[in-house]
């Protein structure tokens, strides 16, 4: 299936304009809770720490290569402690694999210096604590909060504000808008699974280019592909109208 831009998926979802409810809201949640049971966070971590650092490197990169860097990036650079009293060319090279690594190399030293001055080296639970921090945005703070410390969040990444829009859950232009409208449609104790839960479905059945609609057990629940398929039945039809009126010109 040929993917609508974003914008043209905008145009057409304000046309449709039908509200998700809850009983839809709940039935989306039981198939995602039976497609991704496991659904969690897929980086490898062991503790807050490593957890907040390899959110920190997985910005615009993939789990699977911050995966690829960590366990040698750990066992060199242990704690906060061992981050902040480094050279940054020795972190730069650690994680030269990953992209941006020299922004992010800055803002791992510094933010650990930070823990290790004001927080004795331990990653703090709070919001406001974690977004002072160089190079944490509320993404990432909202990752640390959940799946550190289990505090009901839902972090908004790419594939989170895709599908939230496809579903018909928002309309935001701002990621921030996407988290707090999902924040109104979704109960609280399901927060922390649908973060998950979206981004399995996200990058295993619905890529932003070729969503698979034909596995999907969510078509019936899905705006993006009720549009698709009214698009379809509408160049349809202009294809046969177009055929009959060359036919008639003859
Ligand atoms: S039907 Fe499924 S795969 Fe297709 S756009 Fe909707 S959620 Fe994505």
């Amino acid at each position: 299936m040929l993917a609508l831009s974003f914008r043209e998926f905008q145009l057409e979802l304000e046309r449709e304009e039908r509200p998700v409810n809850k009983a839809q809201v709940k039935e989306l949640l039981d198939e995602l809770y039976k497609m991704y049971p496991d659904a969690e966070c897929e980086l490898t971590y062991s503790n807050p720490f490593e957890l907040l650092i390899a959110v920190m490197l997985s910005a615009q990169c993939t789990d699977k290569l911050v995966n690829q860097v960590t366990p040698d990036l750990f066992a060199k650079f242990p704690d906060a402690a061992s981050f902040a009293s480094a050279s940054l060319a020795d972190i730069e090279t650690a994680i030269r694999k990953i992209g941006l690594f020299r922004s992010k190399g800055k803002h791992i030293k510094e933010a650990c210096r930070i823990l290790v001055d004001q927080f004795g080296g331990q990653v703090p639970s709070s919001h406001e604590d974690l977004v002072n921090l160089p190079g944490v945005g509320r993404k990432t703070a909202n990752v640390v909060r959940s799946v550190a410390f289990g505090i009901p969040t839902i972090a908004v990444d790419t594939h989170v504000d895709r599908l939230a829009h496809r579903l018909g859950l928002t309309k935001a232009q701002q990621v921030l808008q996407t988290e707090l409208d999902l924040m109104k449609k979704i109960p609280k104790d399901d927060w922390i699974f649908t973060h998950h839960g979206l981004i399995f479905h996200g990058r295993r059945v619905c890529s932003a280019r070729a969503p698979k609609c034909e596995q999907c057990p969510l078509t019936g629940l899905c705006s993006y592909y009720r549009t698709q398929q009214k698009q379809s039945v509408r160049k349809q039809r202009n294809k046969t109208s177009a055929g009959s009126a060359t036919q008639n010109s003859v």
